[in-house]
C-alpha cells in the first residue's frame, strides 16, 4: 500500500474487541477451515454442525468420543498446514449428557485435553452437570449485578443520595445489560436461576427508591417505569424468535429453530418447549403459535401481549384509579411510568418518605403494626400512637390527630390550606373525603 491510507470510516460493530477488523481479518484467514463430514456429528435439522467459531473461540461437537477425537485431529492438521499451534491447555473437554464410567482421553497436539463441567463460551457460562445447563450463567450474571450495583451506588459516596431518574439510567447502562444477558437464547423455565437475579435487581431499585428490603415487587417496576424481569427477558426472547423467522432456510439459526420445533412435536425437551413453557406460565396464559403459523403479523401481536399481561399484572398490585400528571397532555392512568414526583420533590427525605407512602411502606401503626409475633393484628387494633384511639394510618395523622400536638397540627392546616389556595379542586378535608383530598394533593 506504500503507507497510503483510506478516509477515516467509523467501525460501531462487530464483536467486543478492541478492533473490529482483526476479527474480520481471522474470519477471512480461517474461512476454508472445514472439518469432514462424520457420522457422529450432530444435525440440526440434516446440517450437521460439527464446529462453532466465534473469532478464534471455537468449540467442536460430536455425540461420541472418537467422533470428537477424530475432528480434534482434523483441526491439529488443517493448523498446522496454516501455520497456527493448537493450544490443550487453553482446551476443556465437556460432557452433555450421562457421564461414561471411564472418562475417555482426547489428544491435541498429543497432549491430553482436561475436562471442566463449567465453562463460558460466547459470554454464556455452560454448566454439563446441572440440570439446567444455564444455571451458572444466572449465578455469574447475579454477581456481576451485584458489583455493577455496587459500583454504581459507590458515587454516592461523592454526591449522597442518588435520585432516581439518574439512577435509573445509570441502571438501564451498567446492570441490565447484565440482567438481561442471554436472553434471547436462555429462556427463564427454572424460577430458582431466575431469582438470583431478580434478588439483586430488587436490591438496587429498592435502594434506588428508599424502601426497605421487604418492600412489594411491583412498586419498583410501576414507580421507576420498568418492565419486571421475567417479562422482559421473555420479549428479548421472542424478539429475537421474531429474528429467526425472517431467516432464509440456509441459515444455520433457522435450522436450529426448525429443530427445536421438530424436537418439540416429538415432546422432546428444546428451546421451542421451554418457550411453550414460559408463555404458558405468566401470571395471564399466553398461547404460542404454532411455528408455521408464526407470521411476523402473529409475532408482533404475540410480542405485544406479553406486554399487556406485564402491565396487567403490575396493574392488579398497584394504586387503583391512579393518573399520572403529564407534560403535554392531560393525566392519564400509566401502569409504568417514571413517576413525576421522583423528579420533582428535590428534598430527598421528602421524596423518600412520599415513596413510601405511596407504596404502604410508611412506619405508621395501620402497616408497622401488621403483624405482632407473626400473628396479623387486625386492623382496628393498630391504633395511633398519641393515644387518639383511631386506626394511626395516613389520613388520620395528617388530618385529624388531635393527640399529635399543637405545632404539628398547626403546620398540617398550613399545609392543606396553602394547597387549596394553589389549587382550588383540593376540597375541605373532612372524614368522608380524606382520601381523596390525600390523592388529589399528590396527583
Ligand atoms: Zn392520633
Amino acid at each position: 500500500m506504500k503507507g497510503a491510507q483510506s478516509d477515516v470510516f467509523h467501525s460501531d460493530i462487530g464483536v467486543l474487541i478492541g478492533d473490529p477488523v482483526s476479527s474480520t481479518f481471522w474470519d477471512l484467514f480461517f474461512a476454508d477451515f472445514k472439518l469432514h463430514p462424520d457420522p457422529d456429528d450432530v444435525l440440526l435439522l440434516n446440517v450437521a454442525m460439527s464446529h462453532l467459531e466465534h473469532a478464534d473461540d471455537m468449540a467442536v461437537v460430536s455425540y461420541t468420543a472418537d467422533g470428537l477425537q477424530r475432528h480434534l485431529t482434523t483441526f491439529v492438521r488443517w493448523c498446522g498446514n496454516n501455520m497456527l499451534e493448537a493450544n490443550a491447555s487453553k482446551s476443556w473437554i465437556m460432557v452433555f449428557g450421562p457421564l461414561p464410567k471411564s472418562l475417555p482421553t482426547f489428544l491435541l497436539n498429543d497432549l491430553t485435553i482436561g475436562y471442566t463441567d463449567c465453562f463460558c463460551y460466547v459470554g454464556v457460562t455452560f454448566e454439563s452437570t446441572a440440570k439446567n445447563i444455564f444455571a451458572s450463567h444466572y449465578t455469574a450474571k447475579a454477581s456481576a449485578v451485584s458489583r455493577a450495583g455496587h459500583s454504581v451506588l459507590g458515587i454516592e459516596a461523592y454526591i449522597g443520595d442518588l435520585p432516581p431518574k439518574e439512577g435509573r439510567l445509570l441502571y438501564m447502562a451498567c446492570i441490565d445489560p447484565h440482567l438481561v444477558s442471554g436472553a434471547d437464547i436462555i429462556i427463564d423455565v427454572d424460577d430458582k436461576s431466575l431469582a438470583h437475579l431478580e434478588k439483586v435487581q430488587h436490591a438496587f431499585l429498592c435502594h434506588l427508591l428508599g424502601l426497605g428490603a421487604y418492600s412489594m415487587c411491583a412498586p419498583l417496576f410501576t414507580e421507576l417505569g420498568l418492565v419486571p424481569l421475567c417479562y422482559r427477558r421473555l420479549i428479548l426472547a421472542l424478539r429475537y424468535l421474531g429474528y429467526l423467522i425472517n431467516l432464509a432456510a440456509t441459515h444455520y439459526a433457522k435450522a436450529a429453530l426448525e429443530d427445536s420445533y421438530q424436537l418439540y412435536l416429538k415432546g422432546c425437551q428444546g428451546d421451542w418447549m421451554d418457550l411453550v413453557y414460559a408463555l404458558q406460565n405468566l401470571w395471564f396464559p399466553v398461547t404460542l403459535p404454532a411455528l408455521p403459523e408464526l407470521t411476523p403479523e402473529k409475532y408482533t401481536a404475540l410480542t405485544k401481549e406479553v406486554h399487556i399481561v406485564a402491565m396487567r399484572h403490575l396493574d392488579a398490585e398497584m394504586l387503583h384509579d391512579r393518573l399520572e400528571p403529564l407534560e403535554d397532555e392531560p393525566p392519564k392512568k400509566m401502569t409504568a411510568f417514571l413517576r413525576h414526583y421522583l423528579v420533582l420533590v428535590v428534598n430527598t427525605k421528602h421524596r423518600k418518605a412520599l415513596t413510601r407512602l405511596l407504596v404502604s411502606q410508611h412506619r405508621l401503626a395501620v402497616e408497622r403494626m401488621c403483624y405482632k409475633q407473626q400473628v396479623i393484628v387486625p386492623r382496628e387494633d393498630r391504633l395511633c400512637r398519641f393515644g387518639c384511639n383511631h386506626i394511626e394510618m395516613v389520613e388520620h395523622a395528617l388530618f385529624f390527630c388531635s393527640q399529635a400536638g399543637e405545632e404539628l397540627l398547626q403546620y398540617c392546616n398550613a399545609y392543606t390550606t396553602a394547597m387549596q389556595t394553589t389549587d382550588p379542586r383540593i376540597a375541605t378535608v373532612a372524614l368522608w373525603n380524606a382520601t381523596n383530598v390525600l390523592r388529589s394533593l399528590i396527583f
